[in-house]
Formats: C-alpha cells, structure tokens, sequence
C-alpha cells in the first residue's frame, strides 16, 4: 500500500487541510510508503516522505538537505526552502503545521479500515497492557500496533501509518503530557475499543488536577464502543459516568466492590512448590453468574490490575476461558527499554529477543550504528508468515538490514536458510535453529563489535544472549539514554537563541561513562566536549568523537598528546601560554584554538582581572594561538545568598571579554553558565553555556524543571538471614537487634562508592516498593540492610542504592556530601548498563 504525494495532496485538500501555502510537484510516479521524521533513520529514502517536524528544540527545516542527499525526493515543510534549486527534482508542499499534518494524513490511512482496533491510554502500565493483549491474541489475528511505546503526537501517527489490508486488529497506544493533546491523538488512533489503564495521583504539571487530566485523557474514547477500566467507586468511575451516562458507550469497570461490571473476589499470592517463582491467583465474577479463575507468574498489584483488564478485553473478543488462562500463566515481563551491556572479547550486546517485525527491527537498527563501528546482527525467522506473504517480506527485511550498514549477518531458522541466498544481505553464517547456533559457538567468533539479537520469541534467544554476555559482578549503574536526551533538550529550551552548548563530560562522565555519554551527545548534536584532562580527550578521539574537545587542566607534558588529537587547551597563567606557543612553535604550528580562563572568584584557575590587559597585549601580538573563547566559572551559582557575588563574576567576564575583544580585532565564544546558572542567570548564558550535573538529571536549583533520574545503581541480595531479638549484625556488633528481624546482604561496599557514612541506619536502600534502612557498619564489599517489612524478597532479588525511587540526592544528604561526588565515587568495577525508553 502507499499513496503518491500528489494523490495525497487532494485527498486531504478535499477536507480543507494538507493543502498548504505552496506546492511543487516536481516529479509523479513516486509510491509513499513510508513516513520519515528524523534525517539520521531514513531506511528507505525513495519511498519515504520526510516531514520537518517542529519542537521546542529542533527545526526539521535544518535537516531537509541531509534527507534530500540520504535520496528522498518527497517533503512536508512549514515554510519554503531557503534554496530550492538546492532540491531539483523534489516534491514540496509547504503547510503551516508539519506535525498536524502528519496527524491528518495517519487519520486518512486509519479511515481506510474497518477492523476493531484498541486504543490505550492512563498514566502506567499502557505498553504492558498493549504487549499482554498481543502475546494473548497474537495467534488469533493478524496485530498491528504501536512499536515499543510510541504513544506521543508523533509516534501515534507513525505507528497507525503501519495498518495495512492484511491486519485484523490494531493496538494503539496515546500518550499525553497537558491539556488540548488528546483531540489531535483521537482521529488518528479511532479506537473502537477503549481501555483506560489507571490514572496515578500524582500532581502533573501539565493539568491543573486529575480530574482535569482524566477528562483530557477520556477524549480518546470519543467515538469507542466501549471502555474498559479499572476502577473503585470513586472519583474515577464518578466522572466515567458523568462523561458517558446516557451515551451509546458501554462501560465495563473492573473492580473490587459487588457493583462492578467485573469483581475482582481475589488474588491470592501462592510460591509454586517447585520453583522459585511467584505467582497470582486471581478469581473474578461478572456479577451475575460466571466466575473465572487463572493464575498469572506475576505478585504486584500493578501486574494484577493490568491483567484483569486484558482478561476482560479478551473475553469480549471472544476468546475462550480455557485458552486465556493458559496464556496467561505464561504472561511474559514486559521490559520494553532496549539495553546496551557488555559482551565478551570487547563487545557489547542488545537483546531485542521479545519480537520481531520490520518496525522494532529499524528501531534497534538504529540504537546499534550508534554503538561500535564493526556491527553484527543475529535474526532469526520472520514468525506469523504464510505463502506469498513470505518472500516479499523477507526482501523488505534484507533491504532494512543493507540500508542500514550491518557488517556481518547470522540468521537462524530455514525460512533464511530458504531466502538469503538471493537476497542482498552480508550473511556470514545460517544455522537452522538456536540450538544448531548454540551448540557450535565459540567466543572467538566475536570481537570488538557490537551485536544486536533480534529474533522472535519462539527462538529463545536468551539462549545466544546468555552465550555472549560478560558474566559480571551484578551489582551495576544503569544509566538512561534517553533520560539524558530529555534533560539536554530540557536545558536547551531555556537558551536563548543561538546559544551554544557544551557538556562537561569530565570525571568519566559524571561516572556515567565518557565514552557511551560522548557519543550519545555527539549524535544529538552537542556544540562543545569538555574534559579534565588529555587522556580523556584522547579516549574521546579514539572512541570516534569529532567534535570540539576542550581540556581545563593542562600541563606542558600533555602538549603533544593534546595536539596530535585536535584537542582545545584551556589557558589559565602566562606560564602555560608561554609554554604553549613554544611548543606550538617549535612543531611550525599557528593559529591554534585555545580557551581564555579568567578568575573571576573562584581563585583556583584562571588570569586575573587585572592581568588581563597584559594578556590582551601578548596575544594581539602572536599568530601561534588564536582565542576561540574566553571564559570564567561560578563559584556558586545555585545560592541565592552569593548573588551579588555571582553577579559581580559575570560582569567581570564580560568587561574582560571586551578588552580582550578590543586588542584582538576579532570575536570569540564567552562563557561563564553552569547548568544552575542556566536557570538561573539567563542574562549570562552569553554565547555558550557548560552544562554539568544537570545533563544527569540532578537540578541543583529550586526551579522547578521537569529533568529525568539517568543513573539507577542497583545491587543484589546475597543472602537473608533471620535474627532473633539480641542479636548483633556487622563489624564492632553496631547492629543491634530488639526484635525478630529479617536481614539482608547485598552486593555493595564503600569500595564501590557506598560510604561507610551511611551505616547503622543513615543510608537506606529501596526493595519491592519498601524502604529499608542499612544496619551495621558499612563493609568493604558489603551491606547489611534490615529487611523485616517486605516479606516476599528473596536471595538474589535486586535494591535499588538510588535512582527513580530513592533520588541521589537523598544519599548524598545522608553521607554528609554532594551528588557530584555521589557520582564520581562509584567504583569503577561497577558495570555501567546503557538502556533507552
Ligand atoms: C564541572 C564544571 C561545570 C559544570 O558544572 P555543573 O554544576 O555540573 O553544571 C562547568 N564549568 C566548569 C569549568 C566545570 O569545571
């Protein structure tokens, strides 16, 4: 299926819509099979058409030339290119809103279809109820749905984009974030069937209260037939009927009480004798006569709510009660976030084994050419084929996996083993089954490159996972990509225009990993690097980053370290400058970039005020080095009691900035702003700003900025003990205990970074939703923590240290120290674990 962009073009202006401003029709004869938002992922460029998107933080307009020399040829602007010659041959129709367009061209497609398709919306739980209700139908229709959780006013659209003839049902997933959002998702996803997962408490800062949150999200189910949702004679089911009281939407609450249309009676937790896994039995009623029972491998109430309302979904599509309840003890964990870790010899491995389609196969694409150069995919068999089907899509697949650079490709299962041969596609190896890959693996095979597995759950690739996974230590910093991202674009929404951004990635990182965190910075087009010292600056280089580095603590031995790599010195005394341009002269080198630090009051690096009119001589006077910036640094910028002070520092930089200016004749970058002084002090964001702990998720200031937890140290149980009253737990017996107490080891020490300040009850930990406070002293390698209030852990189970339910912050406060050095005193044996959401 597709359209043409000139047939679209009339179908939608018949509405009074797409039709924009202007229109060229350059070229006819182009199928749109495919819709492109990001210049980067284009897949398939002749087929695709390119919307330039509009956000807070990006112009889509900047990107139209990268996606025209990636060969696309079709483009949704909201205003006319600056240089249309620079685009022969191209179609442009130009409309005031991209975004909006690319909404009204995805409720076109939807219109076009008439099987029952669900639309998913509520605070949690949306993409495991999305991903249940699959893994229970998937053998009885033919599913399309929303890929991961694309659920945003542009992964909506994109995602329907996927329905096509052949499917029987979709599952859509809307996310909203504040008001007035709902009525653009609505069109686009039409569900017929509506779910409502749950609606938290929690204050929003897009609503002004739930209610109001609710409303907007009920928008959704506009035009359903019916609603399912969980829900207590409360507010909730209040205002479900007051919206649909008396309208020909039927509503079905899942409840505890006897007037819901489904009552849950019980869920009764029972340990099966012969595993270690834990289980549900959950029994429900339809209030009149029927009862179900069925038992899912899940304990928490969230688990069980979001399977009650699959089972009454499924119940309503008509599936037998015997078939349910035998899909959903096998329910699986849904864990959508696709992790980066490390592999053996060097490598590092994503496992994406939970399903395979065109769609999740692109977005792990995508997430692997931004690993390591030399990159290996491992597919298995398409599932879910028939006859002519087949071929087609494995020729769609093999064009993916060629557009998408893969060096070295291993399938397993025989459909491939019937295909790859004539399909363009790098294979190195086929083997008919997981097992057959098993059985012959050695670890030699792999080294230095990145492997994504991507195989459909009947293939039990954990298998191969397990294979190539570095067996670690567990206790591991897991750190968010996509949290990071946010929190850049965060940031980047206060700047002014034109400012440019440079991270502090110094001290590994933040302890987050210079690396990972360089290359994610890089690809989302970070100004500026900075780092303490060359040896990070060279990892960087080696590590494939390009952009400018800058070094603030240099001496003269790392001169020509520094300078083989295309590092930036910063330049703090006439000393080091005087050192520099003589080395610089002594390699026949000039004009080289380097970076003014003046004091400003911090007095621990930097020229003086009143030196600078000597140095504003000495330099106008050279041609070895030129100044790409000058720059100072806030002693304390986050304090409201210091500032005058800070006011003070940021004048004297920019007067220094202008005699400098004046002597040199040329301009420079000036910067002072760290990432509370964004916030803070817009007027001295100046021409760049350097952006620290807040890029890590950690706001400094009492502004209130929506940033993201990025780093989640977790460790896991070694052993539980039970003490009987008089007991005593750890070194020097400082854990006394009054009553029966459970307790529980974990795997973590101050060696790791876990201070002996948090002993004998100062620090806690988080486990199974419970705080547990440390009992004892601290070990070297090891923590007791007093784990009487939650019943169900078990040995191996895991604590979170910190991270979403227990902020840094906390811990710092405990230990009597800062999240900055919470951070970087994370022991460097402790595994960092990349994932995205
Ligand atoms: C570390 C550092 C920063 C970043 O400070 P944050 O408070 O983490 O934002 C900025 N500038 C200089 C010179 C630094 O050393």
């Amino acid at each position: 299926m597709g359209y043409s962009l000139g047939e679209v073009t009339v179908v939608l202006s018949e509405k009074g819509i797409l039709l924009g401003d202007e229109t060229y029709i350059q070229r006819q004869g182009d199928r749109i099979e495919h819709l492109a938002t990001d210049s980067r992922k284009i897949s398939f460029a002749a087929s695709s058409l390119f919307f330039a998107l509009t956000t807070a933080t990006r112009d889509g307009q900047n990107f139209i030339q990268q996606a025209y020399d990636a060969g696309v040829r079709n483009f949704i602007l909201h205003q006319p290119p600056d240089d249309r010659q620079a685009l022969p041959d191209a179609n442009l129709l130009v409309v005031t809103d991209t975004t909006l367009a690319l909404q009204q061209l995805a409720t076109y497609h939807r219109n076009r279809f008439t099987y029952p398709v669900i639309g998913i919306t509520g605070s949690n739980g949306k993409t495991i109820v999305k991903e249940w209700l699959n893994f229970l139908l998937e053998d009885r229709f033919k599913i399309v749905r929303s890929p991961r959780s694309f659920n945003s006013q542009i992964g909506v659209p994109l995602s329907v984009w996927e329905m096509s003839d052949e499917d029987q049902l979709g599952i859509f997933e809307a996310g909203i974030s504040t008001v007035r959002e709902m009525q653009y998702l609505q069109p686009v996803i039409a569900p017929t069937i509506g779910i409502l997962t749950n609606i938290g408490n929690a204050h929003d800062s897009g609503f002004n209260n739930k209610k109001e949150k609710l409303r907007e999200k009920l928008l959704l189910f506009k035009k359903a037939q019916i609603i399912f949702y969980t829900a207590e004679k409360d507010w909730i089911h209040d205002e479900m009927e007051r919206q649909f009281k008396g309208s020909p939407i039927r509503l079905k609450r899942i409840g505890h009480d006897t007037d819901a249309d489904l009552v849950l009676l019980s869920a009764t937790v029972n340990e099966q004798t012969h595993t270690t896994e834990m289980a549900t039995l959950i029994k429900v009623t339809d209030g009149q006569h029927k009862q179900a029972r069925y038992t899912i491998p899940f304990t928490d109430q969230a688990a069980i709510q979001n399977a009650s309302i699959c089972q009454a979904v499924i119940t309503y599509l008509g599936m037998p009660a015997a078939a349910f309840n035998e899909k959903a003890s096998n329910l699986p964990v849904i864990d959508m976030r696709l992790q980066v870790l490390p592999a053996i010899n060097h490598c590092s491995v994503i496992n994406d084994s939970y399903s395979l389609d065109q769609n999740s196969l692109q977005v792990a694409l995508d997430l692997l050419n931004q690993q390591l150069p030399s990159k290996t995919l491992i597919l298995s068999d398409i599932p879910g084929l028939h006859g002519q089907d087949n071929a087609f899509a494995y020729e769609e697949m093999a064009a993916l996996i060629h557009n998408k650079h893969v060096h070295r490709l291993i399938t397993i299962g025989p459909e491939w083993q019937k295909f790859a041969e004539h399909l363009n596609v790098p294979v190195l190896e086929q083997y008919g089954s997981t097992t057959a890959f098993t059985a012959g693996f050695q670890p030699g095979q792999f080294k230095d490159e990145a492997i994504l597995l991507k195989g459909a759950r009947a293939f039990g690739f954990e298998a191969i996972f397990y294979l190539l996974r570095e067996k670690v230590h567990q206790t591991r910093l897991e750190i968010n990509l996509t949290a990071i991202v946010h929190n850049q674009k965060i940031y980047r929404s206060l700047l002014h225009p034109n400012v440019k951004m440079m991270a502090m990635v110094k001290a590994f990182a933040y302890g987050s990993g210079l690396l990972e965190m360089a290359s994610v910075l890089q690809y989302h087009n970070i100004d500026y690097l900075a780092v303490a010292y060359a040896d990070e600056g060279v990892a960087l280089r080696n590590g494939g980053i390009t952009v400018p580095v800058m070094v603030m603590n240099m001496d003269e031995y790392g001169f020509e370290t520094l300078v083989a790599h295309g590092l930036e010195p910063e330049i703090y005394s006439f000393r080091l400058l005087n050192q520099f341009i003589h080395f610089l002269n002594s390699q026949g080198l000039s004009q080289y970039p380097i970076h003014i630090k003046l004091d400003t009051g911090m007095h621990r690096l930097g020229f003086d005020p009143a030196e600078v009119a000597s140095l504003a001589e000495q330099l106008s006077q050279q041609r070895t080095v030129y100044v790409k910036s000058v720059f100072s640094h806030f002693t304390s910028s986050e304090d409201e009691h210091d500032d005058h002070f800070s006011l003070r520092q940021g004048s004297l930089l920019i007067e220094g900035c202008e005699i400098l200016e004046t002597a040199l004749g040329y301009t420079f970058i000036r910067h002072i702003a760290n990432s509370a002084a964004i916030a803070r002090f817009p007027q001295f964001q100046l021409d760049m700003v350097r952006l620290g702990i807040g890029l890590y998720g950690i706001n400094t200031t009492h502004e209130d900025l929506p940033l993201r937890t990025v780093a989640t140290l977790k460790a896991t149980i070694a052993q539980i003990k039970e003490l009987a009253p008089g007991e005593t737990v750890g070194y020097n017996r400082m854990g006394k205990v009054d009553k029966k107490t459970r307790v529980a080891t974990i795997r973590i020490g101050y060696a790791d970074g876990f201070s002996r300040m948090l002993g004998n009850g100062r620090g806690q930990v988080w486990l199974h939703d419970k705080i547990c406070p440390v009992i004892g002293n601290v070990c070297m390698d090891m923590t007791m923590v007093d784990i009487s209030a939650v019943a169900a852990a078990r040995e191996g189970d895991e604590v979170e240290i910190f991270g979403p339910h227990l902020p840094v912050q906390q811990m710092a406060a405990a230990s009597g120290t800062s999240s900055y050095e919470i951070f970087t005193s994370i022991g460097q044996r402790i595994n960092r674990i990349y994932v995205e959401d």
